[in-house]
């Protein structure tokens, strides 16, 4: 069965951002910011299983790693692409 799940995001700098609030990414990694701050941008949804568990307290403590900002030189460094 396929996958029917949509990633809606208001972070409309995003370069998968898509018109409607959708996340047009064709994975995405959700991680703690801490984790995040700490991973280069090669480590990335492609990589989740290399990716430590990371509990947080509140949703304020997560973050989507896979952001990068719109006409940035870092779009092609996570392995993401656009669906
Ligand atoms: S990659 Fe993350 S920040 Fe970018 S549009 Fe998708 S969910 Fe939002």
């Amino acid at each position: 069965m396929p996958n029917q799940q949509h990633i809606h995001c208001s972070v409309n700098n995003c370069h998968y951002w898509a018109q409607g609030n959708m996340c047009n990414a064709n994975e995405i990694m959700v991680t703690s910011d801490t984790i995040a701050d700490q991973l280069p941008d090669k480590i990335d949804a492609p990589k989740a299983n290399q990716i430590q568990a990371t509990p947080v307290s509140t949703c304020m403590d997560s973050c989507c790693k896979t952001f990068v900002p719109k006409g940035s030189g870092n779009i092609n460094a996570d392995g993401v692409f656009k669906k």
